[in-house]
């Protein structure tokens, strides 16, 4: 596919990132008091896209650890997705399916998950590059706790959010450190996990 090869030192630097956006999640998850355990509702069923070469070859890396009867597995599932997200598209419908790594109820590949699956769930913010600043709510749980009535306005207070914008900062920096002299000359990436898993590792 290319002749991207993914070094220790990125894979080191990403898997550290990675770490530390688990750690925000954390304090701010503690802090509201929430968890997954118990919820009726299963996130890896969302339908997100990605847009690093980055975390392709990451994904990959982690893949290439599976024993090949899962890895197969796996691919099985993500083609059955894609084929999901086409009939959604043709009914004008939001996908809605579970992603292909989960296997009853858990992720098969929780160390090497991209970085949408380490943030979702938490309040959080985003300033873009046009100055432009998000807010995201958190999940239904999420919401759920933080408007829970009777909480003082210092426990409100005390809320805090993920602040997506160093850390989507530090995945663009070690995007361009991977795709080096590449950089510039590839397609902007906008790819499923789905879409990953059937097209397969990028220096295949
Ligand atoms: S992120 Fe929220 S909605 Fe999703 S599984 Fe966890 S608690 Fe449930
Ligand atoms: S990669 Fe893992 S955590 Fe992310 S959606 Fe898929 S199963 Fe869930």
């Amino acid at each position: 596919m290319s002749d991207l090869t993914l070094s220790a030192t990125i894979a080191e630097k990403l898997a550290t990132l990675y770490q530390e956006m688990e750690h925000g999640y954390d304090r701010v998850a503690a802090n509201i008091g929430l968890t997954c355990a118990g919820c009726p509702d299963n996130c890896c069923d969302s339908y997100f896209l990605h847009h690093t070469y980055l975390e392709w070859a990451y994904l990959w890396r982690g893949l290439q650890t599976l024993a090949p009867s899962a890895l197969e597995a796996a691919i099985a599932r993500a083609r059955l997705c894609l084929a999901h997200y086409r009939e959604a598209e043709e009914a004008e419908q939001w996908p809605s399916i579970m992603c292909p790594l989960n296997q009853d109820g858990l992720c098969v590949l929780y160390l090497h998950r991209p970085m949408i699956c380490r943030c979702h769930g938490v309040p959080a913010r985003l300033r873009r590059q046009d100055g432009r600043a998000l807010h995201f709510p958190g999940c239904f749980r999420c919401q759920e706790l933080t408007a829970r009535p009777g909480r003082s306005a210092s426990q409100a207070a005390a809320i805090v959010q993920v602040d997506r914008t160093p850390l989507l900062r530090r995945l663009a920096r070690l995007e361009d450190e991977f795709l080096d002299d590449q950089r510039g000359l590839l397609p902007r990436l906008k790819m499923t996990l789905a879409d990953m898993l059937v097209v397969g590792p990028l220096d295949a």
